[in-house]
């Protein structure tokens, strides 16, 4: 019998190519999605879509009581650090209530492993680069503060119960299914490399770049972007430590580009001039984020497939450029 997995948010960005590289290795796959964020679009045949929110404890349960699963892989989440800053307490009531909740249907089904997407906003603004995973925890914003708190939440549900759990902190998702099946469609978008795809498409106003006067070499915040396909790998190189321990790691590419480099490479590999003018600083952004994965790479032997920026803008640009409507739904 292949082995049997739950993924909330599992029609999400990042969700969807979890379910993807699970489908194709053969295992069963079931995601639960409220569809808000998610797309239908992006469920391959053959796994049970359940349409249901977190929030609906009766349906996640019955979802759970029909086991035994392997593992349950949480991503469903609110995911827009600014709009956590306008509205803290949904967040902290939405996320870390659901995810809690989700924890206690786990245990009560005895679902052995738990897998978390959680957030290198839990650093705030990290004095040492690259952030290992004993950095101090500062959350920058209600959202880390949320995931934070679900990550808490597993340390007990293991210490009492013997749930263990994977805490994966990713930094920038980024990137598209090589195969160009799934891609990123977010509504609304905000984030800086489909942003800058489209502006070089010519299918949104010029991108703005948020603040030219940071402590980096060109001014421009400095990110970690690491491929989505290679962020879905992780999920997979895990799960064998969880037979041992629960564990946490920082999640990245090991190497920071900076926005002008990203408007850089969009204009390369789209062969387009990015429109782009100088805006003022986005609160809340910290100059660098760049992550230490040298704990994963050791203990799980994972390794990203696509470090490079260029190959990650390349699948990004090519789902864009292949679906100008996203999913279409
Ligand atoms: N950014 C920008 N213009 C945009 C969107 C993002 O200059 O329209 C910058 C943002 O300030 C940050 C970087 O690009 O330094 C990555 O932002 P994104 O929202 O993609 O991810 P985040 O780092 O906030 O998770």
């Amino acid at each position: 019998m292949p082995a049997r997995y739950l993924v909330t948010g599992g029609a999400g960005y990042v969700g969807s190519h979890l379910v993807r590289a699970l489908a194709v290795r053969g295992d069963a796959v079931t995601v639960i999605d409220n569809l808000r964020q998610g797309h239908r679009a992006a469920i391959p045949e053959g796994v049970r879509l359940v349409e249901a929110d977190l929030a609906d404890t009766a349906a996640v349960d019955a979802v759970l009581a029909d086991g035994p699963w392997h593992a349950v892989f949480h991503f469903a989440a609110l995911s827009l650090v600014g709009e956590s800053m306008r509205e803290p307490f949904r967040y902290l009531l939405e996320n870390a209530g659901n995810g809690i909740r989700l924890i206690k249907s786990c245990v009560r089904h005895q679902v052995p492993r738990f897998v978390l997407s959680s957030t290198a906003n839990l650093f705030g603004a990290p004095e040492t680069i690259p952030i290992a995973e004993d950095a101090a925890i500062d959350p920058g914003s209600p959202y880390g503060e949320s995931k934070r708190m679900i990550e808490r939440a597993l340390v007990w549900a293991d210490r009492v119960h013997g749930l263990r759990s994977a805490c994966l902190r990713y930094f920038n998702a980024a990137g598209a299914d090589p195969d160009g099946l799934l891609g990123e469609d977010h509504d609304p978008e905000t984030h800086l490399i489909p942003l800058a795809i489209d502006a070089a498409l010519g299918r949104r106003p010029e991108l703005q770049v948020f603040g030219t006067d940071y402590p980096t070499p060109d001014g421009t915040c400095i990110r970690d972007y690491i491929h989505v396909s290679d962020l879905a790998d992780a999920h997979l190189a895990v799960l064998a430590r969880l037979d041992h321990a629960s564990v946490t790691y920082n999640l990245g590419n090991g190497q920071g580009a900076s926005v002008h480099d990203v408007i850089r490479t969009v204009q390369e590999i789209t062969g387009r001039p990015v429109p782009h003018r100088i805006a003022p600083r986005r609160p809340g952004d910290p100059p660098v984020l760049v992550a230490s994965s040298a704990r994963l790479r050791r203990e799980t032997g994972w390794a990203p497939r696509f470090p490079e920026l260029r190959a990650i803008v390349r699948t990004a640009a090519a789902w864009r450029e292949a679906h100008p409507a996203g999913y279409g739904d």
